[in-house]
């Protein structure tokens, strides 16, 4: 029954003259997350944007909550600038919305109206109680609110708002690099990235044989689910190759500290695709205290290996937060999938708690550091990962 939807976004407005670019990204974003869905324009005006839906704005509106910048959709229903109009209009909103007491909201920026706000709440106000018996009025609190705004195009009517996720426009901010594994932590890690306005590519760490194939799909399988958050709806996804590491930390002499000294190769690993790739910050699952890699201690020694930023959206949260958050966006039911990951495959019976900088050097020592950092860049893939539906 809605022709159109109405879509507002929030924080843009605080940024100023970038507000353009802004706005245009987050049309872009739009435009490609209703891509497959039938629907007509989507237009910018006077800050808000409007686009036209063909029957279908429940399935619109479940396309525009995934994404970044908009801050909540409402239907919209359009009549001519007719008071009989409008008043059946009003009817049909009032028929399709909840609850027992109702005020009438009119805004009326096109002045060549005759009656004013006032006179036209007031109208409809009693054009509802006539027709809705079992209404009565509440201006002060109520069940719901009747909109009504009176433009140049026609009057809008509406009384529907639903929330969206906020947040700035993926890609806004710049880009960054997911060190995505199969767990749960990453993927919302990556979410919260993009919340602010991220582009994120995701990097995973594989180790087959150690791992297996299916480790790998279950990643894909996780950056697909992200992507609808991502800027353009897609994902690029780099699986570097980590055996040949995996098999140097086996042979290590320093078994307690081989978490460590794998997470350390991780980093060097990222900060060096960050460079080539030019992305400015990284992002990890990380969230302190949950497990041994993720102590103060362990993450000072662990982060010391690049002078690149860590994002580190989870820091504060605990798990079961994680976890709620995985199940809202989606990810959670993916990444209980039981198949191993390099840290479960390799995690030693007493990984420290509290690496000292010394011994992990004296442990990296043995090691060739710079060949195998080396050898897993040139081994690393690029996948294109589009969204699922
Ligand atoms: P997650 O649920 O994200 O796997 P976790 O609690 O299992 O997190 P760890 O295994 O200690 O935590 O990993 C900490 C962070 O290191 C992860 O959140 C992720 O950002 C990164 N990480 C771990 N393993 C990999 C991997 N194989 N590839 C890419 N990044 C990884
Ligand atoms: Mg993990």
């Amino acid at each position: 029954m809605y022709p159109l939807l109405l879509i507002r976004y929030g924080e843009l407005s605080l940024k100023g003259r970038n507000r353009k670019t802004f706005e245009d990204l987050l049309l872009t974003n739009i435009r490609s997350r209703l891509m497959g869905v039938p629907h007509g324009p989507v237009t910018k005006t006077f800050g808000r944007i409007y686009l036209e839906t063909r029957g279908n704005w429940e399935e619109l509106v479940a396309r525009l909550q995934s994404v970044f910048g908009i801050v909540s959709v409402s239907p919209v229903l359009r009549r001519d600038l007719d008071l009989e109009a409008i008043q059946e209009g009003a009817s049909l909103v009032i028929q399709d919305s909840q609850g027992s007491t109702f005020k009438v909201e009119t805004r009326r920026p096109n002045k060549a109206f005759p009656l004013t706000s006032p006179e036209i709440s007031h109208a409809l106000g009693d054009h509802i109680l006539r027709n809705f018996p079992h209404l009565t009025v509440d201006v002060h609190n109520p069940d719901l609110i009747l909109h009504v705004e009176l433009r140049k195009e026609g009057a809008f009517l509406y009384s529907k708002i639903i929330p969206c996720l906020g947040g700035l426009p993926a890609g806004s901010s710049g880009k960054g690099l997911l060190l995505l594994s199969g767990g749960i932590d990453s993927p919302v890690a990556g979410f919260l990235a993009m919340k602010r306005g991220v582009r994120i590519e995701g990097l995973h760490f594989y180790s087959y044989p150690f791992t297996s194939e299916r480790s790998k799909e279950k990643v894909v399988e996780l950056a697909a689910l992200l992507a609808p958050y991502n800027a353009r709806g897609s994902l690029r996804l780099w699986i570097a190759y980590f055996t040949e590491i995996q098999k140097a930390l086996q042979k290590s002499s320093f078994p307690t500290l081989s978490i460590t000294l794998m997470r350390r190769f991780m980093l060097r690993i990222a900060a060096k695709l960050a460079q080539r790739e030019k992305a400015l910050a990284l992002i990890t699952g990380d969230s302190l205290g949950q497990v041994a890699s993720q102590t103060m201690e362990s993450i000072h020694v662990i982060n010391a290996v690049t002078s690149e930023p860590i994002y580190r959206p989870l820091i504060g949260l605990d798990k079961q937060e994680i976890i709620n958050l995985a199940m809202k966006i989606g990810t959670y039911e993916t990444s209980i999938l039981p198949y191993d990951d390099c840290c479960t495959v390799f995690v030693p019976k007493n990984p420290a708690t509290r690496p000292r900088l010394e011994q992990v050097l004296a442990a990296e020592a043995e090691l060739d550091l710079e060949g195998l950092v080396q050898e897993a860049l040139e081994k690393t893939e690029l996948l294109e990962v589009n969204r699922k539906g």
